[in-house]
Order: structure tokens, then C-alpha cells, then sequence
């Protein structure tokens, strides 16, 4: 029997309806609305669309959205500098420096720039501070993506406490904070990673498998137990003809989608996993449409927060 499927979409459109009618009520306490401050450095066509996504999605939530640009030759400085006026400006309860960052920013641009974001306003969840805390499973602001995996398990029933959990990816925005969430929902939880040996065997003790690798496809049937419930967190745009043909059957939607648009995103698992797994999220519909619900979840804490304190 195919796998059922988990419905990120749906769930994602759940969590913005909440979060709407949340952002009414603070609206009116308030004065004003949570306010979300979006840095864009450059022209990186992909940051685009994600950074159109985040400011429809905030919009429709009655969440305000300034957008910061900054050129692609903005030094670090002029990007520190932004950062640390919107750290100043009261109306900014949230703050997100799209990523990945020009090159040229230099390797720890990235760290640099997360690491002055305060942590009241950290809602991507990457400031040390709020990782320690999540360490430590007393954290309110936390990465969007796998406190939105943990949603989509919860809201589809799916049973954490007590099952083994493996990871496979051990980043800093989605490997270990899925772990520790995992971990603090009582799963006995394994991270796996690209020096892991015979890993097919370790993921297939798995009762909940998550895949945040970042290679098409990787997840086969051999990596899955029957029956286990498998996070596709990947996303990858694919313009091999060859691939396209060898993972769908001919005249699959998917098909006809890349013959329409000369690429398609397709995760880390394998569509074949579908015939072993007993619970599967989709991509695209799967873990993408979360990230950003929980990012405006975190916006909306974050100004209840610092409302609260201000109080
Ligand atoms: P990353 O490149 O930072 O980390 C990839 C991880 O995969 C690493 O820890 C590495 O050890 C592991 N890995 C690589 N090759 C491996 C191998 N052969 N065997 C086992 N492990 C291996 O990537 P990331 O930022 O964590 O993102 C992972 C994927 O998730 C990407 O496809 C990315 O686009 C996607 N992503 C999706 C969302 C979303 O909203 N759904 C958000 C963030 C990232």
C-alpha cells in the first residue's frame, strides 16, 4: 500500500490562519502590527523567489514587512550596520538576513552577520543564544524548517515519544536542530552524516526517517523500514532529462512539468520509497510550505515577547 501522505501545504495553511487571527489581536493591543525586518543582499535570483514568498505570505498575515536590500557590492560592514539599525528600531520584532550571502562577504559572513542579530528578534533561530536554549529545550524562537517538521508530525498524528528517530544531515539551520527537537519529544534519536558508514543499515532501524542531505533522490527503498514514517526536507531543482526519466514513469505529472518548465524540484527521496514507507511528505507540499508559517509564528512571538517585557 502507498504511503500516506503528509500534507505540509494544508498544515502550513493551518498555522498561518492562527497566526493571522493572533497578529488581529496584537494588532489591537498593540498599536501596530509585528513587524518583520527582511535584509536581501544582492541578486540571487533563487533569494528572490524565497524572499517574494516570505513578504506574501506576511502580508496575508497582517504581519509588516520592510524589505532591506543591500547591492551585491555591500561590504560586511554595510550589512552589519543594517542589522544593527533594525536591532534598533522598535517597530522590527523579527529579523531575517536572507541567505546564502555573496561569496565575496567572505566564508564566516554568515555566522558574522546571525551572530549580531539580537536574540529577541532572531526568528530564523540561528543566534547562539537561542540554539543554547534550545539545547537546553527552553527555547521560544527556533529554525523555521524543523520546528515545522515537528508541527506537521504533531498535527498528523504521527507518534514521536519512544520511537527511534535517525537524521540524515547534521547542518546548523536543519540537521541538529531537528535532532534536538526529536530529542526533546522523546525519540531516541541518531544523526547521520556524510561520514557515516553503512548508513542504509542505520536509517533503516529508523520508526521516523528525516532527509536534509540536499542530494535528488538519495533516500532508496533500502534506507526505509516498512511502514516508517519519512521527512523529505530536500530541495532540489533538476534539469537532467536523464534523471527526470529514470525517477518517473513517462507520463507522470512530473513529466509533464519538467517538459513544461525544463526543470523540476524534486527532494532527497526517492519516489520508490512511497511503496515502503507507511507516512511521506511530498516535494514540492511536503516541509516548503511550513518554513515559512513558522516563520511568521516566530515574528509573532517574538513582538508578543518584547511586548510582554515592555509591559
Ligand atoms: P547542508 O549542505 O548544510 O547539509 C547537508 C548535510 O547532509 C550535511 O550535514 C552532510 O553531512 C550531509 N550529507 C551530505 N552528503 C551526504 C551523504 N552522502 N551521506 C550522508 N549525509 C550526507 O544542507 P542544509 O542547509 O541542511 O539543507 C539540506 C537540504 O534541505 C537541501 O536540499 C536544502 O535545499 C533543503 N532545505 C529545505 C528547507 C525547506 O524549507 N524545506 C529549508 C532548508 C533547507
Amino acid at each position: 500500500m502507498p504511503a500516506r501522505l503528509l500534507d505540509g501545504a494544508a498544515v502550513a495553511d493551518r498555522i498561518r490562519t492562527e497566526v493571522r487571527s493572533s497578529v488581529e489581536r496584537f494588532a489591537a493591543a498593540a498599536g501596530r502590527p509585528p513587524g518583520l525586518g527582511i535584509v536581501l543582499v544582492g541578486e540571487n535570483p533563487a533569494s528572490e523567489i524565497y524572499v517574494r514568498g516570505k513578504m506574501k505570505a506576511a502580508a496575508e498575515a497582517r504581519v509588516r514587512v520592510d524589505l532591506e536590500r543591500l547591492a551585491q557590492s555591500a561590504s560586511l560592514a554595510d550589512l552589519l550596520s543594517m542589522v544593527d539599525r533594525l536591532n534598533a528600531t522598535e517597530a522590527c520584532d523579527g529579523i531575517l538576513v536572507q541567505s546564502p550571502l555573496p561569496a565575496a562577504l567572505g566564508p564566516d559572513a554568515e555566522r558574522r552577520v546571525f551572530d549580531v542579530v539580537r536574540p529577541d528578534k532572531d526568528v530564523d533561530g540561528f543566534h547562539p543564544i537561542n540554539v543554547g536554549k534550545l539545547v537546553q529545550n527552553r527555547a521560544s524562537l527556533v529554525a523555521g524548517t524543523p520546528s515545522g517538521v515537528i508541527e506537521l508530525l504533531e498535527r498528523s498524528r504521527i507518534a514521536i515519544a519512544g520511537t527511534r528517530a535517525v537524521v540524515i544531515g547534521r547542518s546548523d539551520i536543519v540537521g541538529k536542530p531537528m535532532a534536538l527537537l526529536l530529542l526533546h519529544r522523546h525519540a531516541t534519536v541518531t544523526i547521520c552524516h556524510s561520514r557515516t558508514q553503512d548508513l542504509p543499515r542505520v536509517c533503516a532501524e529508523a520508526d521516523i526517517l528525516v532527509a536534509a542531505i540536499g542530494r535528488p533522490a538519495f533516500v532508496t527503498r533500502d534506507f526505509v523500514k516498512p511502514g516508517a514514517t519519512v521527512v523529505d526536507v530536500g530541495i532540489n531543482r533538476v534539469d537532467d532529462r536523464a534523471m527526470v526519466e529514470r525517477l518517473f514513469a513517462p507520463g507522470s505529472k512530473r513529466h509533464a512539468d519538467f517538459e513544461r518548465r525544463g526543470s523540476i524540484v524534486i527532494g532527497d527521496v526517492h519516489p520508490a520509497v512511497e511503496q515502503v514507507a507507511g507516512a511521506l511528505t511530498p516535494v514540492p507540499g511536503g516541509v516548503g510550505p511550513l518554513t515559512i508559517a513558522m516563520l511568521l509564528r516566530n515574528t509573532l512571538r517574538a513582538a508578543e515577547e518584547r511586548a510582554g517585557r515592555a509591559g
